[in-house]
């Protein structure tokens, strides 16, 4: 609001001001009556009075401006004249102001009574110059959203605007261009207002040309119905955003993984041969065995998916000991609940008989080998064969940190770094004729192979078909 005197606070500032002015009369005199006296040809005015000379000798003062409306000022007494050309109220043309950022106004000062304007120093202000700054000639330039004044100072007056800032919003921004999904599949749209600071009040509206394809919740997300396109769109005041959106059907995978995962390791294969006794070779019997015990557990059990290491005579990789850290990698990528590997097992005197199995002596799978481990063997032992029992293995090459050696074997290694029970099943030992009968033929294997899957099935607890 402006700065409005009382008549009486007029009065007395308006003394207050001649009274100024004498005082600087007089010492500008004495200062100018010194310059004259030293170089004297600096004078251009005609002036015969060094009185007057010196008063027109020092410009751009207040003094100047009396002497010139009235150059009898300093010998004469003041007269009712001199009060009247000073200012007594100094006004703006705007006491409040409204801009957009970025705008700028010049503010106009109006003297009361009428002055010439510019001749007296005005100091301009602002309260908030994050806001509007103001120049030296009362241009307000509106610079960010918010409120504050602009004050014109003259001596004892002063006038002030209250100026606000207001940011207009430019338009709007979506998140993404465009958009690919398959059905089924949600993303969450966001808009940006530009500019981000803007004092405008906004919400947004979503829409979709086609919801059956492509929906779109208020909040901006949107989920694809089926396949085909459609155009997501948001409106904010008087600005449209559009998002193209393809949308494809998504065609479940070949193979649903369903229940519980088993991997069989049909063991050795390619050139990692096993054992080789009366004309039978151990990896033909473990890749007949798994393959059996793979078809018995799909067909009997709607709760498994089962998974072979080979189906023919190959090995799994060149690296390796020889190459079971990738039988275990292979159960590992398919998310094995359990891995057993299938042998047959040999000793040097070829008297020994029964089944066996190593399991891992690690303590997070360790329980889950031995169950696991107890529920084939006693399967199998129900076949006949003499139950040997589970055992653990030491490495002699592969030691932790402090010394304490690992398992022997790498099927246990790997599968309890992993985190999942991994065994090896020794059916029988086919160096001796003693066990021999379970081995004999194609139907002995399957024998196994169904010992093997119920064990399986018992220790998973499958649901039979
Ligand atoms: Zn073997």
């Amino acid at each position: 609001m402006g700065s409005y005197l009382k008549t009486s606070e007029k009065r007395r500032s308006v003394i207050a001001f001649t009274g100024l002015l004498c005082i600087i009369s007089i010492l500008m005199c004495a200062c100018a009556s010194d310059l004259e006296m030293e170089q004297p040809s600096t004078s251009t005015d005609a002036y015969e009075s060094p009185e007057s000379t010196t008063v027109q000798e020092e410009p751009s003062t207040i003094a100047e401006a009396d002497a010139q409306s009235d150059t009898t000022a300093e010998t004469e007494p003041l007269t009712e004249n001199t009060v009247e050309a000073v200012p007594d109220g100094l006004y703006l043309d705007q006491n409040t102001l409204s801009l957009n950022a970025g705008e700028v106004y010049g503010l106009q000062i109006t003297w009361e009574p009428e002055y010439l304007p510019g001749e007296l120093e005005v100091r301009w202000s602002s309260t908030d110059e994050t806001v509007a700054v103001v120049d030296d000639q009362g241009r307000v330039t509106a610079i960010g959203a918010g409120s504050c004044s602009i004050t014109a100072v003259c001596g004892t007056l002063s006038a002030l605007c209250e100026v606000h800032v207001l940011v207009p919003m430019t338009g709007i921004v979506l998140s993404q261009q465009q958009l690919d999904l398959k059905t089924g599949e949600s993303v969450s749209l966001t808009v940006d207002i530009m500019p981000a600071d803007t004092t405008d009040s906004w919400s947004a509206a979503w829409s979709s040309d086609n919801p059956s394809v492509a929906s779109v919740s208020q909040e901006g997300t949107v989920t694809a119905v089926s396949g085909g396109t459609a155009v997501i769109s948001v409106s904010v005041g008087n600005f449209t955003a559009s998002c193209p959106v393809s949308v494809t059907e998504n065609i479940p995978a070949e193979t649903t993984v369903t229940g519980r995962v088993v991997v069989l390791d049909p063991g050795h294969g390619g050139k990692y041969d096993g054992a080789y006794y009366f004309g039978r070779h151990e990896e033909d019997m473990s890749l007949k065995v798994g393959q059996f015990c793979k078809e018995y557990l799909e067909e009997h059990y709607s709760d498994v998916t089962v998974y072979l290491t080979r189906t023919d005579d190959t090995h799994l990789s060149e690296q390796g000991e020889p190459d079971r850290e990738a039988r275990v990698q292979f159960a590992k990528d398919r998310n094995a609940d359990i891995l057993v590997s299938l042998h047959f097992n040999v000793t040097p005197e070829h008297n020994a008989s029964g089944c066996l199995a190593f399991i891992s002596k690690e303590a997070n799978v360790n329980a889950a080998c031995t169950s696991l481990a107890n529920s084939i063997l006693a399967r199998l032992s129900a076949l006949g064969l003499q139950n040997l029992g589970t055992f653990l293995k030491d490495s002699d090459t592969h030691f932790d940190a402090s010394g304490r050696p690992y398992d022997y074997y790498g099927i246990n290694r790997h599968s309890a770094k992993w985190g999942f029970p991994g065994i090896i099943i020794e059916h029988c030992f086919m160096d001796n004729p003693a066990d021999e009968v379970y081995i004999a033929d194609d139907g002995a294997l399957q024998r196994l192979a169904i010992a093997d899957a119920l064990g399986i099935a018992d220790y998973l607890g499958l649901t039979a078909k």
